[in-house]
C-alpha cells in the first residue's frame, strides 16, 4: 500500500492538500489539534490513495511525503 505520512506539528490547517488530492481522502482532523493549535489534515482512507503525490507537492510547508508502493 502507498504510504503518507504528516509531519503533524507543521501543519497549519490550510486545507490545500485536502482540495489537491483526486481521491478526496485528505480531510482536516476535526477532532485533533497540533501543537501549533491548527486541525492537522490526515488520510481518512489510506487503501485508496495512488501515490500520486499531488498533496506532498500542495503543501507549502513541506509536511506531507509520500511513498509510492513498487
Ligand atoms: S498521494 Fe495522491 S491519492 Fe494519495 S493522499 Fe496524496 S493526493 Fe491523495
Ligand atoms: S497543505 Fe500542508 S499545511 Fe496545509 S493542511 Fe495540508 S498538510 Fe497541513
Amino acid at each position: 500500500m502507498n504510504r503518507v505520512t504528516f509531519n503533524i506539528d507543521l501543519c497549519k490547517g490550510c486545507g490545500l492538500c485536502v482540495t489537491a488530492c483526486p481521491k478526496k481522502i485528505v480531510a482536516l482532523a476535526g477532532d485533533k489539534l497540533n501543537s501549533k493549535g491548527y486541525h492537522p489534515a490526515q488520510v481518512i482512507e489510506p487503501e485508496k490513495c495512488i501515490g500520486c503525490a499531488m498533496c506532498a507537492t500542495m503543501c507549502p510547508d513541506v509536511v506531507i511525503t509520500v511513498e509510492k508502493d513498487v
